[in-house]
This record gives C-alpha cells, structure tokens and sequence, in this order.
C-alpha cells in the first residue's frame, strides 16, 4: 500500500496546464485567464451625473443658497447642445454627461423647483455626485493577470472593455467510461446479476460542477479489446479520461492492464491507503500525453476518488493556481469510530455552523463504499488519519463539498 499523498503527487506531477485558447468572454466564467488583460477604454468613458438632479456651478452655491434658472434636461444617452453659464442649472439624470460649464450636481431631493427655477439651500462642493474620467478603469491598466480566475463581474468588465473574447485555459473535455458486464445497457427492467450505471452519470455531473465539458463515453465490457476500443478513441477527442470499474484484483478487472498497455512505461496501478477507494490506476497516454484516471466501480469509492485525485488534477489542466477544495476544522458532535488500520478514512459527514459559528460534524453518514444513497446529504467530506482522536468535542479536518449550505440563516 501507498500513501495518499504519494498518489495524489503521483498523478499532479504528471498533469499540466491546456495550452491557452480564444475564448467568448460568455462562456468564460470560471476559466482562468492566460496573458495579462491591458484596458484599452477608460471607465468611465466621461464625465457624468451619479444622481437625478440638477447639474450646477459650484461657486453659485458659495453662499448657502442658491435660485437657479433652469436651462435644459439631460437623459442618459443624450448630450447637452448647450454650455451651463452662471446662475443656471441643468436638469440631469443618473449616467447622463455633465454639461460645459457644470461642476457638480445637487440631487433632486434636496431641491425645490418652481415656474422653471430651483431653489437650493446648502453650498455644493465642486465635483460633487459627478462620477470622474477613469475613476473605475484607466486606459492602460492591468485588469488580469495570468493565473486569475475570471468571476461575473469579471465578465462584466472584460465587456465594459467592448471585448467579446478573451485568452484562457480551455475548460478540460473529459471522458467517462464505465466498464463491468453487469452493467444494464438501456432502461429496462434488469435481468438477472444486472445492475444500473450509477457513476457515469454522477461523473458526469461532478465534470460539469467543477467547471470541465463532460463527454459521454458509455460503457464497456470486461474485455480487454472492449476497454482499449474505448479509452483509445477517448485519446482523440478529450483532455482527460475517467474510467471506473476493473481496476481491482477480480479476474475480468482489465482497466488497470489496459491503461498500463495504453501509457507504455507512464502508468501506475496503486493500493492507497484509503478507504473507500483503494485500488486506482493513473497513467498518461498518446501524443498528448492525457490522463487516465481508473477508479473503483463502487459508487462511493468513484465520488471519493474523484475528490481525491481526478477533481485537483483537473483544475490544474485548466490552469487554476488553487486546485484543493476548502478545507476546515469542525468539532464533532458524537464520536466517529474507525479502524485503526493505518489507512486515512474518508467519511462523509454532515457539517453545520453553530450559534457560535463554528462548525460542528453533525451526523456522520452510513459507511459502505456501495450505500450510495447513504450520502447523497453529505455537505463534506471528513479525512481521519489512523491517530486522531475522533471522540464526541475533538476536531477533525472537513472537506467542504457544498460551502453553499453552511451560509448563515437569514
Ligand atoms: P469493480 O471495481 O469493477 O470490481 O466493481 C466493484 C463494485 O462496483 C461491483 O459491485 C460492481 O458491480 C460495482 N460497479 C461497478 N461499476 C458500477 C457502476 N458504473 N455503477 C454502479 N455500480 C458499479
Ligand atoms: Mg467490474
């Protein structure tokens, strides 16, 4: 047996990021930028009004007080034809362009207007609730780096720049195979010894979760021409492939040969000290040298490989700096019994914030790397090394698989 983190560095070393492509800023959410993003618009664009009110000389105002002829009404997307002299004020609205002459703006609500004059009763300071040339983004400023994940705001600015396409790691194409002859093909009642596929769907909801194109592979039987037919076609179209089932030690398990046979030399079939999830073969195979991952066939022990070594390795061809998930201290509620067998126990749990805001593992799921069902509610993932102790007030370290459910309650 190997250790977890020997694994996990065998396959990150072996993993780099996907060569930059053009991509429309639309479908770039989350994607991680690849050359430097230099602004070529100001923003503002010009000067303009961040209230509904009247644009005015400041100096008019001097004394306290001020009765204002009004001139003109300015909307948003309109230009004023004329310049604002002294003594007169400009109807104007929110976004719409300070005219000549203008130096601030007094806001509607603080303004009495009769038969075409407005009264105002305070001194405005110039440049008052006027938004400046460049206050948000000025011409030739960084607005990415290499290496920044590109959020919704990100987006909106990248558009505020009038650009529709923007330079990052392509989101990973992966590939999801399921192999065993059990496996039922089509809907239909189950004949006997058959079971469904259960981890092709879940993978394939997982790669879509974590930001990857998910590509549908089907299955395969447990020969080996059956599994080289596919991974290899997989190698032509996808970035990386995930195949479960048949990397154990039954009779018919060829996963593990076949991506031996395919990654000539840069494969390895390891037993992690884990569980679930104990057998898994990793290699890199064909000119673009694309990962297989091989995870066991049993549904939790796939969702636990996949956080384990697919998920970081994926976010590392995509180019992201920070490839782990979060992960915290939580205090446990009840005592989390375990073998002490040397292995890390990945148990999933679920963790709440209490009054006080810390988090607390309040129920600890049914073990049982088939009970798929058994932690469909889990919000994390607890990683037990062999010597924790795991009595009701210890803490242990909790994956955040859903950091969304431990937001305070409104
Ligand atoms: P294996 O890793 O091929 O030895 O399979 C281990 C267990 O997982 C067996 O009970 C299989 O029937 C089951 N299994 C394999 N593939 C799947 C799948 N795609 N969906 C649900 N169960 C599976
Ligand atoms: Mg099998």
């Amino acid at each position: 047996m190997i250790e977890l983190g020997e694994a996990q560095e065998f396959v990150l070393s072996r993993v780099t990021p996907l060569a930059p492509r053009e991509s429309p800023i639309e479908a770039s959410r989350g994607c991680v930028v690849a050359a430097p993003v230099v602004a070529s618009e100001a923003v503002p664009g010009f000067e303009n009004s961040s209230m509904d009110g009247f644009a005015l000389r400041a100096s008019d105002t001097a004394a306290g007080h001020a009765r204002l002829l009004i001139t003109d009404a300015i909307h948003a997307g309109d230009v004023s034809s004329r310049s604002l002299d002294a003594g007169h004020a400009m109807r104007i609205m929110t976004g719409a362009p300070l005219p000549l002459g203008a130096d601030c703006v007094c806001m509607i609500e603080e303004t009495i207007v009769d038969a075409g004059v407005v009264a105002i009763e305070r001194a405005l300071a110039p440049g008052e609730n006027v938004r400046h040339v460049g206050e948000d983004i000025a011409v030739g400023q960084e607005l990415f780096s290499p290496g920044d994940v590109l959020n919704a705001a990100g987006i909106g600015v990248l558009a505020g720049q009038g650009r529709r396409s923007v330079l990052v790691h392509p989101r990973p194409r992966v590939g999801v195979l399921s192999t065993g002859n059990e496996l039922a093909r089509g809907d239909g009642p189950l004949g006997p010894g058959q079971i469904r596929d259960l981890n092709r769907p879940m993978l394939l909801a997982l790669l879509e979760e974590s930001g990857c194109v998910p590509v549908d592979l089907g299955t395969a039987r447990d020969t080996r021409e059956a599994i080289t037919d596919s991974l290899r076609q997989a190698l032509d179209h996808c970035d990386a492939v995930i195949s479960t089932g048949g990397v154990s030690v039954g009779d018919v398990d060829f996963v593990k040969v076949v991506i031996g046979d395919l990654a000539a030399g840069d494969a390895r079939w390891m037993q992690v000290a884990i569980k679930p999830g104990k057998p898994f073969a990793f290699g890199v195979a064909g000119p673009r040298r694309t990962p297989i991952f091989g995870l066991p066939g049993n549904p939790v022990s796939t969702r636990v490989g996949f956080e384990m070594f697919v998920r970081p390795a994926l976010r590392t061809l995509a180019g992201h700096r920070v490839i782990e998930r979060l992960t915290l201290d939580a205090v446990l509620e009840s005592p989390l019994g375990r073998p002490t067998d040397g292995k890390v126990h990945l148990v999933h749990v679920k963790v709440t914030r209490g009054g006080d805001g810390d988090l607390r593992v309040t129920h600890s799921m049914r073990r049982g790397s088939h009970l798929l069902n058994a932690i469909v509610d889990a919000n994390a993932i607890a990683i037990v090394d062999g010597n924790v102790p795991c009595d009701a007030g210890d803490r242990v370290r909790v994956l955040i698989l859903d950091a969304d459910s431990l937001g305070s309650r409104a």
